[in-house]
């Protein structure tokens, strides 16, 4: 049996791998601190289970529509024109297992071997093994001096006669950055102009702090025609904190929701329709969980920032949305891979290697845990890199001295 040289080149998700490794010492009763998560830990609204609970109550659980049951198409057309200000159609959406499905079944759509797809570093690890798993090349831009937001020259620098898209994420995973207004303003203008595809990955942008926002793309779109080149992606997963659900959708011109509903139809029939009634309702029931999400991560946002700050060494630059950020560590480790193992094997703390992400030297912290587990995993790190910092460090009721240099 031979595995085919597509799936062998596709790089196993770093989270993942890192998790099992975790797990592992977890069994063996070790108090390993997870900063590495990527999902709040806050409640499933209760109109999602509800919804969900009626559903299945009816006993009639069964294949719907492959773009999607009919309420839920509604409520996302609602979602749109209320949180977007954009009115759209039924033709204009298509719901999928999650947004990273929904990315997935774009790229199917959009890209043709050898295509371009450009990628805003640092990026979301996905994005880059989605377009390769499409016989896509991703292009990747990374921004001059450190710096989390690439300029509009950087993007246009790359594009060539084989660009076919560009993917924004902002607020972003995982530096936490929110694009300014008028980055997002000139990518419409300049992707319109030359027929690029601008994919907006959207899925934390209801969590964002100090009263900012994340700009729509549609605010700047000149173009609202059926050839429009703008693609919003969305989902339940970060702000009603429902990623076991797996529903995410796609908001697009006609055209392109036509051909998604072919590829969908083949890849996955439909999602389930249990978890599509927990989406819609939760879309159409109380919206106050989202607020509070949202408050609790500002609150473990600067909780996380202060503790940073006071690690000699260390960069920050605060996160502006999400719950991940991207301090730079190279004044203690140039090699982030190597970093994480550390950490993970010394201070018992999981933390992303910011290489995966395409920023190496830097780690992802996520806070959308508790703020024991904030304090303390920085506090661990700080024991395990900071010569400075007390030799000897309690991990539960375990005495660690450090013993490396
Ligand atoms: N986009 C980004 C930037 C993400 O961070 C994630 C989840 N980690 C997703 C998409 C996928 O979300 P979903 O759970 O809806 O598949």
């Amino acid at each position: 049996m031979t595995i085919s040289k597509l799936a062998r080149e596709i790089k196993q998700s770093p989270t993942l791998q890192l998790n099992e490794a975790a797990g592992k010492l977890r069994d063996r009763g070790e108090p390993v601190i997870h900063l590495g998560a990527g999902e709040p830990k806050s409640k499933v609204p209760m109109d999602a289970i509800l919804s969900a609970a009626a559903k299945l109550t009816t006993a009639d659980i069964r294949y719907t529509n492959t773009k999607g049951i009919p309420s839920l198409i509604k409520a996302i057309i609602r979602y749109t024109e209320d949180y977007y200000g954009k009115t759209i159609g039924t033709k204009n959406v298509i719901v999928s297992s999650g947004a990273k499905h929904a990315i997935y079944n774009i790229m199917v759509t959009l890209v043709d071997p050898q295509d371009e797809v450009i990628i805003l570093a640092p990026y979301w690890v996905s994005y880059p093994e989605i377009v390769k798993m499409c016989y896509g090349v991703p292009a990747i831009v990374t921004p001059g001096d450190g710096r989390f937001v690439p300029k509009i020259k950087e993007i246009t620098n790359v594009v060539s006669s084989h660009t076919k898209a560009i993917i924004v994420n902002s607020p972003n995973n995982p530096s936490g950055a929110v694009y300014p207004e008028e980055l997002i303003a000139e990518l419409v203008e300049f992707c319109e102009k030359r027929g690029i595809y601008l994919i907006m990955d959207d899925i934390y942008h209801k969590l964002v702090f100090d009263k900012k926002s994340a700009v729509s793309c549609y605010k700047y779109a000149k173009d609202n025609s059926a050839n429009s080149k703008l693609i919003v992606v969305n989902g339940v997963s970060k702000m009603y904190a429902m990623t076991g659900f797996r529903i995410g959708w796609t908001v697009a011109n006609e055209k392109i929701i036509e051909a998604m509903i072919n590829v969908q139809g083949q890849n996955m029939t439909c999602p389930s329709v249990v978890l599509q009634e927990a989406a819609a309702g939760a879309l159409n029931g109380v919206q106050s969980g989202v607020e509070s999400l949202r408050l609790t991560l500002e609150n473990n946002r600067n909780v996380m920032v202060n503790e940073l700050r006071a690690f000699t060494g260390v960069k920050i630059t605060p996160p502006d949305g999400t719950f991940y950020c991207l301090p730079d560590f190279t004044a203690y480790y140039k090699d982030s891979v190597a970093l994480s193992k550390f950490l993970l094997e010394k201070a018992l703390v999981v933390a992303i290697p910011g290489e995966e992400f395409g920023m190496e030297g830097h780690l992802r912290l996520s806070y959308c845990g508790t703020i024991k587990e904030i304090t303390e995993g920085v506090a661990r790190i700080k024991w395990a890199l900071d010569p400075e910092s007390p030799n000897e460090i309690y991990i539960g009721d375990r005495r660690y001295r450090r013993d490396w240099k």
